[in-house]
């Protein structure tokens, strides 16, 4: 198979998992030093702590540079409940279904879409822990960041392309991208 088309990759990525999928224009995606200046003020406590996050996965201008050319994304997304807005336990299981269906879904995107760019939600957990910085990436083909990290706001990015981000109280969204190509 050459190429996949949108129907087919919305039903790929329901059958992984993903509660919703929708295509995304990349022409829609700024990556803003707002966002980044997030990242540096280390709410997530992830700032220089992972190859996958700022500073170590580069610059702005860097980001830029990596995903021009791609034309062609989708946008997948996993919508959890929780007990009250306090369930962390609800919140973890959340993400954790939601990084176990992105790599699922890179690894059969990958079969179709050589140059394919996953970008994911929180850092990289490929590592039980990250070998930075003492050592390289242990597994750099298969490293990816977070849509934060590359400066991309997920809620105008989702608004820009029709697809919701808040689903109402007692609900938590987490969101990645593949750029295809
Ligand atoms: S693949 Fe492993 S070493 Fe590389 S960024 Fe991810 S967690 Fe860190």
């Amino acid at each position: 198979m050459s190429s996949l088309q949108m129907r087919e990759m919305e039903v790929l990525g329901k059958d992984i998992g993903f509660s919703n999928v929708a295509e995304m224009d990349v022409g829609t995606v700024r990556l803003l030093g707002d966002v980044r200046r997030m990242c540096e003020s280390n709410g997530c406590g992830m700032y220089g702590r992972n190859w996958s996050c700022p500073p170590a996965c580069g610059s702005l201008e860097e980001c830029e540079a990596r995903i021009s050319g791609y034309r062609r994304g989708i946008l997948v997304q996993t919508v959890g409940e929780l007990e009250d807005e306090f369930d962390g336990e609800g919140m973890m299981e959340t993400e954790a279904r939601h990084k176990d269906a992105f790599v699922r879904m890179h690894d059969e995107l990958k079969k179709v879409f050589p140059k394919l760019l996953s970008i994911g939600a929180g850092c990289c957990t490929r590592c039980k822990v990250c070998s930075y910085p003492d050592a390289p990436c242990r597994f750099p083909e298969k490293q990816f960041s977070s849509m934060e990290a590359y400066g991309m706001l997920v809620t105008q990015i989702c608004q820009d392309n029709g697809m919701a981000y808040y689903y109402g109280p007692g609900t938590i969204a987490y969101t990645s991208c593949f750029l295809l190509e």
